[in-house]
């Protein structure tokens, strides 16, 4: 079979540095290691299907608008499809497809019971009212109603979206089917079956195997300096849980601009600063940096925590820090990706650093299936043994192969997606 008719699809052009891209190249680095399992390669190299919809709403002002949205199950080989969903003008069915793919591949890394998808509005939510925010929601749960559910996929928050949107989204689908069915999104508030934990699971886990890799390395955490780009819920809540363990946070980036402090800045002020207009660089005591210069900031830990692609080869040949922990998913390019490993930077890969928001919605989904809900306690623990699990049996794999860990995340998860997939067979 031509290699055309395995990776090609007619109805994305994807490029070195574009999300799809990325994500093929990363497969393609994976495919060696698969051995006979390879066979099978498409599965991953293909969404299984994608769903666009036209999401019109009424305004306040009486007009009509038009949305562009989507919801893209790529693998549904070992469970139902989990993924997000983002509210974003940038929103494209090629980065959702990647975003989709991410999920495969972050779902069986850490070995959760779940195929991967995605799903996104091309919105700029910022510019609508509430009301009109809920109406895009609902009529967004609606229109993809035709592929979601609690057995079949399960939409959670990702970039512009929380846990208000989650209830929304619960509660159009419950109506529509005509019974409360609180697993099918996950993240919701508590009173409506959400998980305690959820929120700030993503930047929890992201210290959590951030942790374990500086163990590794023998970096202390305790005074090791951090710079993170985006400060939304996972940027901020990872210079919380990094702050308490001891480290400085010396600069932040986020839409607005960027700030640094060699001695460390103040995570409960900027965490109230980044949520008003003008975001970080509300900060009072730091100095501002320009947006090329945050790339360059001086520290142990560099942690990209807003939007793929934003990790470019120029700005990886500028990086100082020791490690790359990709909070984001999809923030390195591929060519920034071999800067960095030629320069002996360790890049801890996306499908493990973040793993640990949809290792908790896991756990909401099974709460919620049991009606009997968890200690803060219990989930914090499990969430740690997971992922620190997982980032053993990733670390063990990088040294036996000498692959990256990015490699070596994707080997264990695509073998298990694979492995599934040909037990299961073709049908007919
Ligand atoms: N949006 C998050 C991610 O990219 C969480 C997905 C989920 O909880 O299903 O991993």
């Amino acid at each position: 079979m031509s290699d055309a008719s395995t990776t090609t699809l007619s109805y994305v052009t994807p490029t070195p540095t574009s999300p799809w891209g990325t994500y093929l190249a990363q497969i393609e680095a994976v495919e060696p290691y698969l051995g006979s399992l390879s066979r099978w390669i498409g599965t991953l190299t293909r969404p299984k299907r994608a769903l666009i919809v036209d999401v019109p709403i009424e305004m306040d002002d009486g007009s009509i608008a038009h949305y562009e949205g989507y919801r893209v199950q790529h693998s549904l080989s070992r469970g139902p499809g989990k993924g997000g969903v983002r509210f974003h003008p940038d929103v494209t069915l090629e980065e959702v497809m990647a975003l989709a793919g991410w999920m495969t591949v972050k779902n069986a890394a850490v070995n959760l019971p779940f195929g991967g998808a995605k799903g996104g509005v091309r919105v700029d939510p910022k510019v609508l009212s509430r009301k009109e925010l809920e109406r895009l929601t609902r009529r967004y749960t609606s229109e993809i109603g035709l592929l979601i559910g609690p057995q079949r996929d399960i939409p959670a928050p990702d970039v512009n979206t929380d846990a208000q949107i989650m209830a929304w989204m619960m509660d159009t689908y419950s109506a529509n089917v005509g019974a409360t069915t609180t697993g099918v999104v996950t993240g919701k508030p508590l009173l409506l079956g959400g998980s305690l934990g959820r929120v700030k699971a993503t930047g929890r886990g992201v210290y959590f195997v951030g942790r374990e890799l500086a163990k590794r390395l023998n970096v202390d955490i305790k005074g090791a300096r951090v710079a993170i780009q985006g400060f939304g819920n996972v940027g901020s809540v990872t210079a919380e849980m990094f702050a308490e363990a001891g480290a400085k946070i010396v600069a932040v980036q986020d839409q607005y601009g960027s700030v640094h402090h060699p001695a460390g800045l103040d995570v409960a002020q900027l965490t109230a600063v980044a949520r008003q207009p003008g975001g970080v660089t509300g900060y009072r005591g730091g100095e501002s940096l320009s947006p090329e210069e945050f790339w360059a900031t001086d520290c142990e830990f560099l942690i990209p925590a807003a939007l793929e692609g934003q990790l470019t080869a120029s700005r990886a040949r500028v990086v100082k820090a020791r490690v790359v922990i990709e909070a984001a998913n999809g923030p390195t390019t591929t060519e920034a990706d071999l800067v960095l490993r030629d320069r002996g930077i360790v890049v801890l890969p996306d499908v493990i650093a973040n793993a640990g928001g949809v290792t908790v919605s896991y756990f909401e989904w099974v709460q919620d299936f049991s009606s009997f809900f968890w200690s803060e306690g219990e989930i914090n623990q499990r969430l740690d043994q997971i992922m620190t699990g997982a980032f053993a049996t990733i670390w063990d794999t990088h040294l036996q192969h000498r692959v990256t860990l990015r490699t070596a995340a994707f080997i264990i998860g695509c073998t298990r997606v694979l492995q599934a997939r040909a037990e299961r067979g073709l049908y007919p």
